[in-house]
């Protein structure tokens, strides 16, 4: 008996064979449904996430409802420029000639997607699908279960079912869904699933962007304003999701002399910022579920590190909350310098000298996001020359994903390929070569019988 999986995939085939996704018209229409959708829902969308991970309502206004409502604003502003093939300048080898690159859908796509941004992550890889033409299937995370079953609904009722479908679901589902063949996969999580991903993408030839993770560090030089350095960090880390984001500072590197100035500052800010309690304090998503709380409890209970709280360290397990936590001096070799953390907890680790600490990146897997504080202009040079990762941000952290104008993705463990504005269009399109020519323009040496003299340049 067919799955829902391979229903799916028939029906949208089906569709796109049509030529029915291809029009600008149809494209606009999806578009201004999914506007539709974060306009009329967004008070549904904001309980769903504090459901899921009692998101604060600012956060999810600003990261998920904004950011998607920015994303559709956009495609809808551009899409007229974006469809529109690009003249080439063609050369001496095809004179006469002219040429042009021709955008086109590549078909039916399958985005899967994760907990952490349950409704940005999962709408606008969709957003980005649409806008280029293809008919789509959205896998939400059934890690967040409020946020999935919203999508499924709000999806269902506003836009076109014969090309954009919502399956809800976990591994079994996930599973069949890869078992079929698609156009394009686009897959955010971690690094294990992106293996299971790219060995079933390769059965069929098909193409794959992987959002992954990893451990994104922060170096803080001494020559800085510190203050705005210890907010800016607070804002990336625990301001997005309490640590549970891709591109939140995982560690930050600094000098052994500096180190305690910046627990200092970072602690000043945080008690401004969440109070004496943090764990009462609304502003501050909980711990996703059980499993993850486990997780962290062990990175922090690790032999290696449980004496090296400097500040925070409060947990409350009834309600999978845990505090901003301040790690010093962690070793290289501890559990939590391992693996990525995507929690509250920021360990600092020590270099001698603030160059030492760009090499101690590059001896780990590529991050998604590296970021550097300074106001030495060698040093950003030297940072931005040598540190290889999915995006590195200058006395920010996290601000460039809210930056259209940049792709994001990531390189090597962090991931293949970007989206984000036309970027994302790109990543839905086939970039398709035409070359135009007439009958005119005839050279003989491009035709036997070959003779030495053709070779000639
Ligand atoms: P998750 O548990 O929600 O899994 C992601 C998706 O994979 C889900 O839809 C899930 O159903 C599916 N899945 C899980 N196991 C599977 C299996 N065995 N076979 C097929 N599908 C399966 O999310 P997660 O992996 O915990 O996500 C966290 C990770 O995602 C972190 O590493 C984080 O850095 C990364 N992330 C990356 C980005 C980015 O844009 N680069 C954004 C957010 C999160």
């Amino acid at each position: 008996m067919e799955n829902m999986a391979e229903a799916a995939v028939k029906e949208l085939r089906s569709t796109v064979s049509s030529g029915k996704t291809k029009s600008y018209e149809w494209r606009i229409s999806q578009l201004k449904a999914i506007l539709k959708i974060v306009t009329h829902h967004e008070n549904e969308i904001i309980e769903a996430l504090r459901s899921d991970l009692n998101k604060p309502e600012h956060e999810a206004f600003i990261h998920e409802i904004f950011s998607v409502a920015s994303s559709c604003k956009l495609a809808l502003k551009e899409l007229r420029r974006w469809m529109k093939p690009q003249k080439v300048k063609t050369g001496m080898l095809t004179f006469p000639s002219s040429g042009e690159i021709v955008p086109e859908p590549l078909g039916v796509v399958l985005v899967i997607s994760t907990w952490n941004y349950p409704f940005l992550i999962a709408v606008d890889p969709v957003i980005g699908a649409i806008a280029a033409g293809n008919a789509v299937v959205l896998k939400p995370s059934e890690v967040a279960p409020a946020t999935s079953a919203l999508l499924s609904k709000l999806l269902g009722e506003y836009l076109d079912t014969s090309a954009v479908k919502v399956i809800e679901g976990a591994v079994r589902e996930t599973t069949e869904l890869l078992a079929q063949k698609w156009d394009k996969i686009m897959y955010t999580g971690n690094g294990r699933v992106a293996r299971i991903v790219l060995a079933a993408a390769a059965k069929h030839l098909t193409p794959v962007i992987l959002e992954l993770g990893g451990k994104c560090p922060a170096v803080v030089d001494a020559n800085i304003n510190l203050k705005v350095t210890a907010r800016r960090i607070i804002s990336g880390k625990w301001g997005c999701n309490n640590g549970q984001t891709c591109i939140s500072p995982d560690y930050i590197l600094t000098t052994k002399e500096y180190a305690p100035k910046v627990v200092d500052a970072l602690a000043a800010e945080l008690e401004k910022f969440y109070g004496k309690d943090p764990l009462g304090s609304n502003d501050l998503s909980r711990i996703v579920n059980i499993h993850h709380f486990d997780r962290l409890e062990k990175l922090m209970d690790d032999e290696k590190v449980s004496g090296k709280i400097v500040h925070g360290g409060q947990r409350d397990k009834t309600n999978l909350k845990i505090a901003p936590t301040i790690l010093l001096d962690v070793e290289e070799d501890s559990l939590i310098m391992n693996e990525e953390i995507f929690g509250p907890l920021l360990p600092i680790v020590t270099v001698n000298k603030i160059e030492d600490s760009f090499g101690a990146i590059n001896a780990k897997g590529k991050p998604l996001a590296a970021y550097l504080f300074t106001n030495d202009k060698t040093l950003k040079e030297e940072f931005v020359r040598s540190v290889s990762a999915g995006a590195i941000a200058i006395n920010e952290t996290a601000l460039h994903f809210m930056e259209v104008g940049l792709p994001f993705g990531g390189v090597g463990e962090s991931g293949m390929g970007s989206y984000h504005g036309k970027f994302s269009f790109d990543a839905f399109s086939h970039k398709k070569a035409v070359l135009r020519r007439g009958f005119g323009g005839e050279v003989s040496a491009r035709y036997p019988p070959y003779a030495p003299w053709k070779l000639q340049l």
